[in-house]
């Protein structure tokens, strides 16, 4: 196989920052928050997030702002009026189309340095294991728990990461997983709960778990801060209060554990 040509007269190679990256992400490098060497870590990472709506919305804004360099985003159907109560990656104008495609252009118009691959349906096992070995990193931001142990699942048997946030009314929990090292989801949930189609939500407790969703993944990809992994932060909105579990591994479950099914 033939290396690639020299980057010309002392020019940034493909992985390295431009003068243009590093004016645009001045304000997130330095002490306490990312390295030079960090960002471009970033801009070689590649990301899945599944569901980019009221969690995965904020979290995809955040890790396309940051400058992750790939970014993949799965969300199927079409934007309905109640969505745009947390949907923040919608639109009045985009009612009734295609959310993932308008997802996508609102992302690209933030940031000229990342791509975007839109999938415009929710992943079944194929395709999630599929984009999972694609990825460093899986945020799953599913409402229901098929597809948040679908997501998991793909993680484990890819072997990245997997942050798995949720809500519910004013509340909002965040997981931040790695496959054989820590618990997955299934250690948690042996058996699937069942889900409310229609359960409440305010948009601000879904923007909030997006975000911290987002800011794990940026201390993941570009190997800086301390992720909490193996824990279970739960955001108590309507009392404002904060809890922290450690999770425990189940060395029988079904999906990471000795003798996994299937
Ligand atoms: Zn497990």
């Amino acid at each position: 196989m033939t290396p690639p040509p020299e980057p010309p007269d002392g020019a940034p190679g493909p992985d390295e920052l431009t003068a243009e990256e590093q004016e645009r992400y001045a304000r997130q490098l330095g002490p306490g928050v990312l390295t030079p060497a960090a960002q471009t870590r970033l801009k070689q990472a590649t990301v899945l997030i599944s569901r980019a709506g009221g969690i995965g919305g904020p979290a995809a804004l955040a890790v396309t702002m940051a400058g992750v360099g790939h970014i993949i985003i799965a969300h199927g159907g079409n934007l309905e009026s109640p969505d745009l109560n947390r949907q923040v990656l919608g639109a009045e104008s985009g009612l009734g189309q295609a959310r993932a495609a308008q997802f996508g252009q609102r992302l690209r118009s933030l940031n000229r340095f990342v791509t975007v691959e839109v999938i415009p349906r929710e992943p079944d096992d194929t395709e999630a294991l599929s984009l999972a070995r694609r990825a460093h990193l899986v945020i799953a931001c599913a409402p229901t728990f098929v597809e948040r142990l679908r997501l998991n699942a793909a993680a484990v048997a890819a072997r990245v990461p997997l942050i798995d946030a949720a809500q519910w009314g004013m509340t909002g929990t965040l997981m931040v997983l790695q496959p054989h090292r820590t618990a997955c989801l299934r250690c948690i949930y042996p058996e699937t709960p069942p889900f409310e189609e229609q359960f409440p939500v305010v948009g601000a407790i879904s923007s909030a778990m997006g975000s911290l969703a987002a800011l794990e993944a940026i201390k993941i990809l570009s190997g800086c801060g301390d992720p909490p992994w193996g824990q279970l932060l739960t955001y108590d909105g309507f009392r404002g209060r904060c809890h922290h579990v450690q999770l425990r591994r189940d060395p029988l479950c079904c999906c990471c554990g000795q003798n996994p099914a299937g």
